[in-house]
């Protein structure tokens, strides 16, 4: 017995019971045996079968060629037509919806049953290559979303994260917070250590940064060049602050030699931090316009630490509800 469940759709009985014949002995299910098109989509509403044996002229207002392309609309499932002498401009009809063959009246056996399995054997290929291809994209989408040096968010991936989280923050009346990273006097370390050494730094910090992400929802994206972003979804400042804090402080920490840096004889970074309470004045590139002159503020006081910056404002009472949130 085959696991295949088969629904015959045909309005001449005798015929339909010498299919439903064929179809048994070939060790295949029968779900139905309907004799209008009306019944056939009806019946395909409630349960798919694996393969639809469909005769073209059937009872009702609908033929089969007209059944078999609402049900290609709206399901997955093989559909062969029985015909008997049938003229072109039907079959031409026929093949716009793409059926999986022909079986011509009066049925010979062997065609009877290779049909069939044809039928079902192209269909599984179809949905394997299909769930294949998916698969593949996924992979493929994912790596495109990956900085290929440091193995963490590129920005791609940040430009779409602060899109959404900002469309989703406002929606939601709360806060978002971003750090934008820089690591100090970097040009000199590259000139003193060489590029290799330059990108062996790029990659400890990248780790550095996203290992001190506790959240799910944060995310740690390579910026640019030497630059480095986190966005951190409802997280008020005081929040990034402590966050920022300890990036900056494992990140001196890593104690990689620079001895051309003018603040340290380790790689050290400025941070830069801008929490946003997003209202309709504001978009999501303030945000990264004011996280990048805090960063600039940190350069400029001296580098190795915060700068940081509010943006936005709330109610009295969106304040209250706030402070309770992030107790
Ligand atoms: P500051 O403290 O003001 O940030 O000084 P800086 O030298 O870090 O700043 P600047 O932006 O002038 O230099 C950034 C340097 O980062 C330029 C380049 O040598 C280096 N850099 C940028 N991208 C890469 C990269 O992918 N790999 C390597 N090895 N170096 C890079
Ligand atoms: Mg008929
Ligand atoms: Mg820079
Ligand atoms: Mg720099």
């Amino acid at each position: 017995m085959k696991t295949e469940q088969i629904l015959i759709v045909e309005d001449e009985g005798i015929i339909a019971k010498e299919i439903q014949n064929r179809v048994e002995r070939l060790g295949y299910l029968v779900t139905d045996i309907l004799d209008s098109g009306e019944a056939a989509i009806e019946t395909v509403h409630n349960n798919q079968p694996n393969l639809i044996l469909m005769d073209i002229k059937l009872k009702g207002e609908m033929d089969g060629i007209e059944t078999a392309r609402k049900i290609r609309m709206l399901y997955n499932i093989p559909i062969i037509y029985l015909t008997a002498h049938t003229d072109e401009k039907t079959l031409e009809r026929a093949k716009l919806t793409e059926p999986y063959g022909y079986i011509v009246k009066p049925f010979d056996e062997t065609d009877f049953k290779i049909r069939i399995e044809m039928a079902l054997y192209k269909h599984k290929m179809e949905c394997e290559n299909k769930e294949l291809l998916e698969e593949a994209n996924k992979i493929l989408l994912k790596n495109l979303q990956i900085d290929s040096l440091t193995g963490i968010a590129n920005r791609r991936k940040f430009d779409l994260r602060i899109k959404t989280e900002w469309k989703r923050t406002g929606t939601c009346r709360n806060f978002l917070s971003l750090i934008l990273i820089d690591i100090d006097y970097f040009k000199n370390f590259n000139d003193t250590y060489g590029h290799q050494k330059g990108d062996d730094c790029l990659i400890l910090t990248a780790r550095t940064i996203e290992a001190c992400l506790t959240r799910k929802g944060d995310l740690a994206a390579r910026y640019g060049g030497e630059e480095f972003a986190v966005i951190m979804p409802a997280t008020p400042l005081e929040g990034a602050i402590q966050v920022g804090e300890r990036i900056r402080k494992e990140v001196e920490n890593l104690a990689l030699p620079h001895e051309r840096s003018r603040v340290s004889d380790v790689v050290t970074i400025s941070l830069g931090i801008c929490t946003v309470f997003p209202n309709n004045h504001l978009e999501y590139y303030d945000l990264i316009k004011k996280a990048d002159e805090a960063l600039y503020e940190a350069k400029e006081k001296g580098r190795n630490q915060i700068s940081y910056k509010n943006l936005g404002n709330f109610t009295a009472k969106e304040k209250k509800q706030n402070e309770i949130i992030f107790e």
